[in-house]
């Protein structure tokens, strides 16, 4: 039940206005006529009987407001016919009003023991009749009234009683001061103690920090057990008015799951803040090491190898007179020299890929970075005889560097890995659910499906560089650069049946 604001009405009146029966019993046909025309503006039933026996059959057939009874009737009198009447059960209380002719002080004193509740006198004045009666009627009325009323309440009570046993909360009806005058099954099960104790007491015995105040809202205190055991419980209190006294109707609810619940969600989202901080950490701590080692690869290496390429180079140049094998070694060492320089290059670029302090995400026109690329590489494009043919880009939110370098890559690739077919590349692009699909498709050499993945790897190559140049990092870049781009890199291919390179974004609108 929601908590109202205003106290509740309970109740309301019903109203019954059918018409009673009222027995008029009377062996001269005058007098019931009579009586009838006197009563008939009562609006009532008149059930009319010339005997004492008549009246009986009527009395087992229908209850009646009131019975007029003429004291004196042939065969079985009014004083017999009334004690009839009184021992029957259904009879019992039905009101009887003797009508009788003359004045018999043992009559009256039997009338009355009997139970008769007044006596008339003939001749009969209508107007006292008349108001007797519906003094009767109005009495009969009442009670047929009350007993509704009281069927009502008593099924209106039954179905709150079900209600409040059904309920998965403790429930307690309590006085504006907290004396607990009803609980349901859930309260004894939830406290411990059964409901003859809990009638006797307050409220605050089992939850201390109730006070009047409480009332009208919902608030968080601490319930107390019958061993003394504490639970943090919610507390609901609304106020009903009933019969124009003031209740308390209140709800208490268990929430220790709830604050369970709460705490494991805190615990969970502290643990996880710590591991974001922790991953934060350890994402600087190696961006601080590659750049380090980027660093080391920069000065460290590439210095001190430039020095022996030049004296290499030098040495060459003067050294004329060395014999031929000699030179050709000299010749050797120069280009291994060389390709150790073409590595630690490509090493660097690797690096300078992976560093995810590098590259904020902008807004990038992909079909411009396209076009731009293949401006750059017209030469080798028209050295190659290539048709590029780009389908329509979206633009998306990323780091237009890095998607360059993959474009790049994967574009050179294509030109360098052909087959004698003249070339065609085509680029599309593909939008699904929340991602771009990119595809570089070539008509080149294709790759073998057991070297699908190990391209990716970094120095890894299908040729020797005497075949086709390179140095077997331009993939190890694309593929780290698309994962900083939160996507991922993969290829389709068929050895001989050229190959499709495909990368998907997040698409960030
Ligand atoms: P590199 O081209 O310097 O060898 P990559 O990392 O770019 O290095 O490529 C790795 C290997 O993948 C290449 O040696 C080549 O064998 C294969 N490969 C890459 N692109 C293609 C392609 N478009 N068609 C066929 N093979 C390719």
């Amino acid at each position: 039940m929601p908590p109202s604001a205003s106290p509740v009405e309970v109740l309301s009146p019903v109203q019954n206005s059918s018409p009673v029966r009222i027995l008029l019993v009377d062996d001269d046909e005058a007098n019931l006529l009579s009586l009838t025309a006197t009563l008939e503006c009562l609006g009532q039933e008149l059930v009319l009987a010339r005997s004492g026996e008549e009246a009986l059959r009527h009395l087992l057939e229908h209850d009646f407001a009131a019975i007029l009874l003429d004291v004196k009737m042939p065969g079985m009198d009014g004083l017999e016919t009334a004690e009839m009447i009184r021992n029957r059960k259904r009879s019992k209380n039905t009101p009887i009003l003797f009508l009788t002719g003359f004045r018999n002080d043992d009559h009256l004193f039997r009338g009355y023991d009997l139970g008769a509740v007044d006596f008339l006198f003939k001749p009969i004045v209508p107007e006292v009749l008349r108001s007797k009666v519906a003094v009767f009627v109005d009495l009969a009325k009442n009670t047929a009234l009350l007993r509704e009323h009281t069927v009502i309440l008593g099924q209106a009570e039954l179905r709150f009683r079900s209600l409040l046993e059904a309920a998965p909360d403790a429930m307690l009806i309590t006085n504006e001061a907290g004396e607990i005058e009803l609980v349901n099954s859930r309260t004894e099960e939830l406290f411990g103690w059964p409901r003859e104790i809990l009638r006797e007491r307050n409220l605050k015995m089992l939850v201390p920090g109730w006070t009047e105040a409480a009332q009208v809202r919902s608030i968080e205190l601490v319930g107390v057990k019958r061993d003394g055991q504490e639970f943090p419980c919610e507390l609901t209190c609304s106020p009903l008015r009933i019969e124009g006294n003031m209740v308390i109707y209140t709800v208490i609810r268990d929430i220790t799951e709830r604050r369970r619940a709460e705490d494991h969600i805190r615990r969970l989202n502290v643990d996880l803040e710590r591991r974001v901080a922790l991953r934060t950490l350890e994402l600087t701590r190696s961006n601080e090491a590659l750049q380090q080692f980027n660093w080391a690869v920069s000065h460290d290496l590439k210095e001190p190898l430039r020095t022996v390429l030049i004296f290499l180079q030098l040495f060459q140049r003067e050294t004329h007179e060395l014999p031929d094998s000699s030179q050709e070694h000299l010749d050797r060492v120069v280009g291994a020299a060389k390709r150790i320089e073409l590595l630690l290059n490509g090493l660097q670029n690797y690096l300078f890929a992976s560093d995810s302090s590098e590259g904020a995400a902008e807004v990038v026109d992909v079909g411009e970075v396209l076009s731009s690329l293949q401006q750059q590489l017209s030469d080798q494009l028209a050295e190659a005889v290539a048709d590029l043919e780009i389908g329509p880009m979206p633009v998306v939110k990323t780091n237009r560097g890095l998607l360059d370098r993959v474009f790049q890559n994967l574009l050179t690739n294509a030109i360098k890995y052909r087959s004698g077919n003249p070339l065609r590349i085509a680029v599309s692009a593909e939008r699904r659910a929340r991602e771009w699909t990119f595809s570089i498709r070539d008509n080149g050499i294709g790759i073998p499906p057991e070297h699908h993945e190990l391209i990716f790897g970094v120095f890894k190559r299908l040729h020797n560089d005497a075949e086709v140049p390179g140095t077997g990092i331009g993939l190890a870049i694309c593929k780290v650069a698309v994962e900083r781009l939160g996507g991922r890199i993969w290829v389709e291919s068929e050895f001989g049946r050229g190959s499709t390179f495909k990368l998907s974004l997040p698409s960030r609108d």
